[in-house]
C-alpha cells in the first residue's frame, strides 16, 4: 500500500488526484514552480516542494527535479495528471529505475501509442477499426500524391509524432496536396523533433466519439462507454458528454467490448482513452491516449465510479473494484471548459481573481483550482476550471449546465464562459446534433472568429 503519492502536475487535475489520495487516507506531495508557490495545489497536499523557476521546462517537465522530490519527502509513486510527463515513456523508465511507481500504463505501451504509426498499426492488428488511409509512413510527395488519388480526396496528412492538434493539415484536392504534405513534415519536424507523416482519408462530417477503458495489467480490462467530444476549436475540445447523444446501446456495446478486448490482450494497465471518429455508423480509430483525460469527470458522473482512485488501486497491484457487469449507465453529465481566454479571439487571459463562486446544487461538480485573490500565471495552460453537471437525462443536464452558470463567478480576467450561455440557446446543441466542425463554423458566423 502507497503511504505517499507525489502529483507531478499543478491546477485541477493535482487537485483532484490529491483529494482520491485524502479519501484512501494516502498521503499527497504537491511540487510547484516559483510561479505556483501560492496555487491551490500547494495549499491543499500534505507537503509540497519547490522544483524550479515558472517555466514547465525547467519545473513540471523536469525529470530531475520530480525524482528529487520524491526521494526528498519519501513519496512512493507519482501520478503524473494530464499534459506534462504524463505520455513520456523515457520518464517512466527513469521512474521505475529508481524504485518508484508511475501511476499510468508501462514505458512500453506509451511508446507504442504514442507514435501514431505503430498506434494504428497496433490496433488494426487487435481487430479495432481505424480510417483507411496510408500503409504506415510516407517517405515522400510522389508516394503522398499517389495515395491520394488511390483513396480519393480530401485526405488529411498527419505527423506520427504529433499531438494536441499540431502536424494535421489537410488536402481537399490533388493541387493542395504538395504543401500540405510539406507542412505537416515541417511542424512534425520543429514541433517534436520527427518529420515522419502518414495519410487518412478525411471524413468531412464525423463525430469525436472516444471510449474510456480500464485495465488490471493482468489482462483484465473494461470499458466505460463513450464520450462525445465533437465540439472543438481548433482540434481542442470545448464541451463534453456522455453519453453520446447519437450513440444507441448496441453500439457502445459493441465498440466498448472491441476497445476492451483490444486493451486486455495487451495487458494495458489503468485508465485510456481510445479515440475514434464516427460517420454513418462507424468507427474510426484515431489515436490511444494512455493516460487520464481532462473530461474523465463526465464519465465518473455516469457510472458513480472513481478513476483516480481505482488508477492508484492497479498501480498498487490491486484489482480493479468493478467488472463490466457492475458498470451501469445512470443519466447524462457535460462537462465544459472554462479558460481564462478573451473572446472572440481566445486570447489568454491571466490576472487577479477579484472574485470566485463556484456553482453548486444537485447534480453539480466544479474542479479548479481558483480562489478569491488568486494570480492565474502567464505561464501554463489556460483552463482554470471545469464545469460538470449531471441529469437523469440530456434535457435536465442542459437545464442544469444552464443554471449552474449562472451560479458562477469568475471576476478580474476574461473566460469563456459567455461561450457556453451562448452555445446553449442553439438547437443543434439542444437537440445534440452536431460534428467536430459545428463550432469552428458557429464561432466564424457568430463571432467572426476563424
Ligand atoms: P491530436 O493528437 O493532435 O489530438 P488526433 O489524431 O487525435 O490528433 O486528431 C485530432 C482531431 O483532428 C480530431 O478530433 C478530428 O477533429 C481531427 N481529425 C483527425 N483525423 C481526422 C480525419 N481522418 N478526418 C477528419 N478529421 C480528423
Amino acid at each position: 500500500m502507497f503511504d505517499k503519492i507525489l502529483i507531478a502536475n499543478r491546477g485541477e487535475i493535482a487537485l483532484r488526484v490529491i483529494r482520491a489520495c485524502r479519501e484512501m487516507g494516502i498521503q499527497s506531495v504537491a511540487v510547484h514552480s516559483t510561479a505556483d508557490a501560492d496555487a491551490m495545489h500547494v495549499r491543499m497536499a500534505d507537503e509540497s516542494v519547490c522544483i524550479g523557476p515558472p517555466s514547465g521546462t525547467h519545473s513540471y517537465l523536469s525529470i530531475p527535479a520530480i525524482i528529487s522530490a520524491c526521494e526528498i519527502t519519501g513519496a512512493q509513486a507519482i501520478h503524473p495528471g494530464y499534459g506534462f510527463l504524463s505520455e513520456n515513456a523515457n520518464f517512466v523508465q527513469i521512474v521505475e529505475d529508481h524504485g518508484l511507481t508511475f501511476i499510468g500504463p508501462t514505458a512500453e505501451h506509451i511508446r507504442v501509442m504514442g507514435d501514431k504509426i505503430t498506434a494504428k498499426d497496433t490496433m488494426k492488428d487487435l481487430g479495432v477499426p481505424c480510417v483507411p488511409g496510408s500503409d504506415g509512413g510516407v517517405p515522400d510527395l510522389e508516394t503522398a500524391k499517389k495515395i491520394g488519388e488511390d483513396i480519393g480526396y480530401p485526405v488529411i496528412i498527419k505527423a506520427t509524432a504529433g499531438g494536441g492538434g499540431r502536424g494535421m493539415k489537410v488536402a481537399k484536392t490533388a493541387a493542395d496536396m504538395e504543401q500540405a504534405f510539406m507542412t505537416a513534415r515541417a511542424e512534425g519536424k520543429a514541433a517534436f523533433g520527427n518529420d515522419e507523416v502518414y495519410i487518412e482519408k478525411y471524413l468531412t462530417t464525423p463525430r469525436h466519439i472516444e471510449i474510456q477503458v480500464f485495465g488490471d495489467g493482468k489482462g483484465k480490462a473494461v470499458h466505460l462507454g463513450e464520450r462525445d467530444c465533437s465540439l472543438q476549436r481548433r482540434h481542442q475540445k470545448v464541451f463534453e458528454e456522455a453519453p453520446g447523444p447519437c450513440i444507441t446501446p448496441e453500439e457502445r456495446a459493441r465498440i466498448g467490448k472491441t476497445c476492451a478486448e483490444a486493451v486486455a490482450k495487451i495487458n494495458y494497465i489503468g485508465a485510456g482513452t481510445i479515440e475514434f471518429l464516427y460517420e454513418k455508423g462507424e468507427f474510426y480509430f484515431i489515436e490511444m491516449n494512455t493516460r487520464l483525460q481532462v473530461e474523465h469527470p463526465v464519465t465518473e458522473s455516469i457510472f458513480g465510479v472513481d478513476l483516480v482512485r481505482e488508477q492508484i488501486r492497479v498501480a498498487e497491484g490491486l484489482p480493479m473494484s468493478f467488472s463490466q457487469d457492475d458498470l451501469e449507465i445512470n443519466g447524462h453529465s457535460i462537462e465544459v471548459r472554462i479558460n481564462a481566454e478573451k473572446l472572440p479571439n481566445f486570447s489568454p487571459c491571466p490576472g487577479r481573481i477579484t472574485q470566485y463562486h463556484a456553482p453548486g446544487g444537485l447534480g453539480v461538480r466544479m474542479d479548479s483550482a481558483l480562489y478569491d485573490g488568486y494570480s492565474i500565471p502567464p505561464y501554463y495552460d489556460s483552463l482554470i476550471g471545469k464545469l460538470i453537471v449531471h441529469g437523469r437525462d440530456r434535457p435536465e443536464a442542459l437545464a442544469r449546465l444552464s443554471r449552474a452558470l449562472g451560479e458562477l463567478i469568475v471576476d478580474g480576467v476574461d473566460t469563456t464562459v459567455p461561450l457556453f450561455h451562448a452555445l446553449l440557446e442553439e438547437k443543434d446543441i439542444r437537440t445534440g446534433e452536431y460534428n467536430i466542425h459545428w463550432l469552428e463554423h458557429w464561432l466564424e458566423t457568430n463571432l467572426g472568429n476563424a
